[in-house]
Formats: C-alpha cells, structure tokens, sequence
C-alpha cells in the first residue's frame, strides 16, 4: 500500500499563461488567412499556437463552416471512414482526492465505495467479450490501494480472460499518474495507451477546483507524461476536462502540452479526448460548470483540434448524446466508445439506481454496442476492433495512419473489415449483421481488383466464416 513518491522539484510549467492569453486576444476574419491555415493543416503539417488561436477565435458562421469542411476533408483525406470502438472498465471509485467536478470524490457521501475483486473483474470481462468488445480502457480513481501492482494485476488477468471466441486484444488504462518505476510496472502488464487528463491547464482553476490529495500538485499531473516516456511508454493520451475554464486555453494548451512532447520525446500524444463535465451523483459543481460551452462552440473547438493536430487520434465518449457525437465523427473524431455503463461493477449488475451510485458521472448515449454497429454501417462507417499495430509493435496507430501513405488503405481497412466480419459471425443482430455486411460490400467494391491485397483479404474473410479469429496484417 504505498502512493508515488512526488518530486517536481527543478520542474517548472511549459504552459505559458500569459502568452495564451495573449493569442487569444487575437482575432481574424479574414477568409484568406483562415484559408492559408486550413490549407496547410491539409497538406499534413501542425499548426503553430498562433494559427490554432486565430482559427479557435473564428465566429462568423461562414467562416466556421469553412474549418468545419477543413476537418472533414482532412478526416476523408488521411483516415477514411473507420471508426474505432471500445468499452470503458471501472475497477474502482475508491480516491483520496476531492476534485469539484467529479462523483468519486473523497468528499461525496452520496458514493457507494466499490474496488472489484478479480473475480468479479473477470465476470465483467466476459460480459464485454459477449457483446463482442476487444478494446477496453480500464479507469481506477486514485488510493493507496491502487498501486502500480495492482493495476498490472488487473491488466493481466482482462488478457487471460477469454469466453468463447472471444477475447479483449488491447487494454488501455487511465489512472492517477505514477512515479517513472510505477510506469514500468503497468508497460510490463501490456498496456496499450496511458491515458491521463490535466482536467484544466489554468493553474489558478486547477488549483481551485483541487483543493487537496495528491492531484493538488499541476506540476506532478503535467509532467506525467515525461514519466510515462522515460519509463519506456511512448502511446500516451492526453484530455482536457472542458466546463472548467475557457475551452479556448484547454484547446490551445493541448497544443502546448504537445509541442513539448514533439520536442523532447519525437512524437506527440497518440490521442486526444476532450470530455464535457457531466452531471454527477452528490455533485453540484457538475450540474452547473462554470465554462460549458454552447454544442456550436463544442463543435468548432473538435474541428479546430482535427486540423491543428493531424496525426493524433481523436476521441469522443458516450458522455455526449447520439447526435452530436455523429456528427463530430465527420470532423475527425477516430475513436468511441459503445455500450458503455461506467459504475463499478454495472456490466454484471444490470440495474441501473445501483450501477449510478457506483458511477461517476451520467452518460447521454445508452445504445447498445450491436445499435452503434448498425447505425454507423447505415451511415457510411466502417466499425473497427483492429488491434493490429499494437500487436505487431506498430505502436501509435493513429500516427502510422497519418505518415505513411497507403497504411490505411493496406492495413486499416482490411483489419476493419476482418474485425467485423469477426463481429458479425459471432455477435450481431440480424438487423445489424444486415448493416455490417452492406458495409463490408461497399469497402470491398471500393477495392481495386488489381490491389492483391484484396485476394488476401478475400482469403481470410472465408478463413473467418469458417472459424479462424484474430486474423490481421
Ligand atoms: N482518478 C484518475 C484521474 O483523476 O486522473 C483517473 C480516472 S478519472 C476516474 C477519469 C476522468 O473522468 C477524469 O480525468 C476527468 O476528466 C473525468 N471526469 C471526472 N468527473 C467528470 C464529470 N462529472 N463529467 C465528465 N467527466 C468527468
Ligand atoms: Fe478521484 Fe479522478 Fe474523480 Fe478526481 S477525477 S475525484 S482523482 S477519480
């Protein structure tokens, strides 16, 4: 039972206020400047914090629409019409911090308290790989009983958990940030990405609304990152709670956070998330945060990240409702996740005052994970559980994705494709295996008959109808 020992001295913030101020103080409505930046976003390069701040200052409904088709173009252009899914995975609320916004907090009475034993993470398990999942983010609060070991352990027995056919091929984890030994411990479990968010990068905010525990300390949460690096894990996923402060400065500072990382490690985040505050049990401060934005805000803030950010995956959770989720898909969102219940426990419990108590906020998008299937088939997407890069040691999907040209074309679609095909043999709906094999259809007919990948991919599709899984390139 022991916490990370904390050392930020000789540390000091590579988030620089004043100057984020000041950029946003600056505003264009010059259609000409915008143009020249989503056009150099188009030709697969970072933008700078200045060009960022004067696409995020754009109000002028025209001009929006303009970045918004900037976005799309650049999602089209560079990733397709894939869409990754996955399953968050609570293992426990347990937390030794007291954030404002957040139904885990030390302080809320309302919270019943739930660390799951093995057994029951393993029933969780199950019911995932019965739904069909093979992607999953396991969440932990932060306690003294949630070591680094502890967290390995858990790691480890979601991979040794298998039903059926099914089997959970990637966990990611987002948990407190650890010291650079602790980060070793969960790299040598098998994770896939480590997730953290900084919540809000404006240290007086942050200070606010982290009155005490561990997270009180920016500097140790800024610099996780760096730690995770020198521990040897180089896919790490960066968010920013938005609600708290001025989703401008989040956006900006994400920026910041990973011109820093380009800098010392070569490579930025692998994803981006951008999580609303949403309505928690016993917390008022989430029913009222002080900077939610409007959803036209919201929106323009994901098409400004699509084009200022290229290589990086973007994700959108079920916190936000059906609609609004669609749509930020077409803006560049790579990543969401379906079916999800996030109580402690909920998979198994299947009773829902039970499952909110143990939640740490409301969700806005219930649908089951077959429902999500369906719909984005109807819509023109193409699910995937591809695991692929991850697997072969290709680490950084998103970015393989973006820097070589052709990758999605040889890899991300066939491996989408095989994966649900997978789904359909095993998992679907009548209704939704209708959906998903129009959807395989329409992929294969966009393949040229003189691509020989396509007489693989052919191949192994029959090898999956006759029972063979986990087939990849
Ligand atoms: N306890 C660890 C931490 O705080 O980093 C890890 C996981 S925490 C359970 C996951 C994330 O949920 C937090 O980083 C925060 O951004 C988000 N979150 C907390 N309260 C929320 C709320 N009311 N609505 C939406 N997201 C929330
Ligand atoms: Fe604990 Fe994380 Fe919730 Fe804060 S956000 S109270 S650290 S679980």
């Amino acid at each position: 039972m022991k916490l990370p020992k904390i050392d930020v001295s000789g540390l000091k913030s590579f988030i620089p206020e004043q100057e984020i101020h000041a950029l946003l103080e600056q505003t264009t409505e010059d259609k000409s400047q915008i143009r020249e930046i989503i056009a150099k976003s188009l030709s697969k390069q970072r933008l700078e914090p200045k060009e960022m701040a004067l696409l995020l200052n754009v109000h002028t409904p025209e001009l929006r629409a303009e970045i918004k088709a900037g976005a799309k173009e650049l999602k089209k252009l560079i990733y397709g019409n894939r869409i990754v899914l996955f399953a968050p995975l609570y293992v426990g609320n347990l937390c030794i911090n007291d954030c404002s916004y957040c139904g885990f907090r030390r302080s809320n009475a309302s919270q019943v308290r739930k660390t799951l034993s093995l057994q029951e993470l393993e029933q969780e398990v199950r019911i995932l790989e019965n739904h069909g999942h093979k992607r999953l983010i396991m969440v932990y609060g932060e306690h003294p009983l949630y070591t680094p070991e502890f967290i390995a352990e858990t790691v480890k027995k979601v991979y040794a958990t298998k039903e059926g056919k099914g089997e959970i091929r990637r966990v990611n984890i987002n948990a407190a940030p650890l010291d650079v030994e602790g980060f070793r411990t969960v790299k040598a479990a098998g994770i896939g990405t480590y997730q953290i968010f900084q919540e809000t990068y404006h240290e007086p905010t942050y200070k606010s609304v982290h009155p005490s525990g561990l997270k009180a300390n920016y500097l140790w949460r800024l610099y996780a990152f760096d730690r995770a690096f020198e521990a040897g894990i180089d896919d790490v996923g960066m968010g920013a709670l938005i609600g708290l402060y001025d989703y401008r400065y989040e956006a900006l500072s994400m920026l910041y956070h990973t011109i820093h990382l380009e800098e010392k490690f070569g490579v930025g985040p692998h994803t981006i998330s951008f999580p609303r505050i949403e309505p928690a049990i016993g917390t008022d401060y989430a029913n009222h945060p002080p900077y939610a934005p409007s959803d036209e805000d919201f929106m323009h803030m994901i098409a400004c990240i699509r084009l200022s950010i290229p290589y990086t995956g973007m994700i959108l959770t079920a916190r936000e409702p059906v609609a609004l989720r669609n749509e930020a898909i077409s803006y560049g969102v790579s990543q969401i996740d379906a079916g999800s219940d996030i109580g402690v426990g909920a998979y198994a419990l299947h009773n829902a005052a039970d499952s909110a108590a143990k939640s740490q906020f409301v969700l806005s998008d219930n649908r089951s994970l077959d429902k999500v299937i369906g719909e984005l088939c109807e819509a023109g997407f193409l699910p995937s559980f591809c695991t692929g890069c991850y697997r072969l040691g290709r680490t950084g999907e998103h970015f393989m994705e973006f820097a070589i040209p052709g990758f999605v074309k040889r890899f991300c679609t066939p491996n989408a494709i095989l994966t649900l095909s997978e789904y359909v043999q095993d998992y679907a709906s009548e209704d939704t295996k209708q959906k998903a094999l129009q959807a395989i259809k329409r992929e294969l007919e966009q393949m040229p008959e003189s691509n020989p990948l396509k007489e693989k991919l052919l191949q192994k599709l029959v090898s999956v109808q006759k029972g063979e899984r986990d087939l990849f390139f």
